[in-house]
């Protein structure tokens, strides 16, 4: 029996391989697609200006309207006109309106004036939905565990490299968000994922996440809102934020 299958085996393999060397015929015309035609925007000056179709949710001081404090107080950052920056224990700040699937983009500093170390230098977090947090972290010359550092996803995955500019300097984050869905029984239909540049090179590609970021334990999914405030936190670090502008997916 052996003996006949392998050489069946063989000649189908021969087969598909000169199937694979005929020149492809038919009509090209029939997998090209002319509708629907992807919306024309116009784009920033620099890539890291705000589209025509983004929401600007941190250019000048007076965008500090769209801001609140995470316990429903007023806006308690300090806000100039170039950037938002964290008053220590004046606890996390949230968008008022809500986002799902999103393209997000965000610069931010740590404090020139290295102080503290590890998870106490410049820390900070950018968390999607107020839940899934992409770590913000003088990671500069400053050691902690790799799923926590600058660019982690807290407590899950860590960049697939270390990019960070010296503490003091301006950093970007450009970060495409795929929220989760839950079934209407609270199940989860498919995991939040996203994909990450930092200063412009690729340091998470499309990873799955496993929760909300918890501190301790392992994270679990509940179901929640399609669409939940975006949160900057208050890490106890004078960490600064500007150019905040999200795509709505
Ligand atoms: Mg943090």
């Amino acid at each position: 029996m052996k003996q006949k299958i392998i050489p069946l085996l063989l000649l189908i393999l021969v087969i598909h391989g000169k199937a694979q060397q005929t020149p492809q015929r038919g009509d090209p015309t029939l997998t090209e697609i002319w509708s629907p035609v992807p919306r024309v925007i116009a784009p920033g000056k620099l890539s890291t200006d705000p589209p025509s179709d983004a929401v600007v949710l941190f250019g000048t001081a007076k965008d500090s309207m769209q801001w609140e404090s995470k316990t429903g107080k007023p806006f308690n950052w300090k806000a100039t006109d170039e950037h938002l920056t964290v008053v220590p224990f004046a606890g996390d700040l949230q968008t008022k309106q809500g986002f799902g699937d999103c393209q997000l983009h965000i610069e931010w500093r740590t404090p020139a004036e290295v102080a503290g170390e590890g998870q106490g230098r410049g820390n900070s977090g950018v968390f999607l939905m107020g839940l899934y947090e992409l770590q913000v972290l003088d990671s500069y010359n400053n050691k902690t565990y790799s799923n926590g550092q600058a660019g982690s996803i807290y407590k899950q995955h860590m960049p697939m490299v270390n990019v960070c500019r010296p503490p003091g300097e301006w950093q970007t984050y450009d970060i495409i968000f795929t929220a989760p869905q839950f079934y209407t029984d609270g199940m989860l239909k498919s995991a939040a994922r996203i994909t990450v540049t930092q200063n412009g090179v690729l340091i998470q590609n499309n990873v799955e996440l496993w929760g909300p970021m918890i501190f301790v334990g392992v994270p679990k999914y509940e179901k929640h809102a399609t669409k939940a405030p975006l949160l900057l936190q208050d890490h106890h670090n004078g960490v600064s934020f500007r150019n905040i502008w999200i795509r709505e997916l």
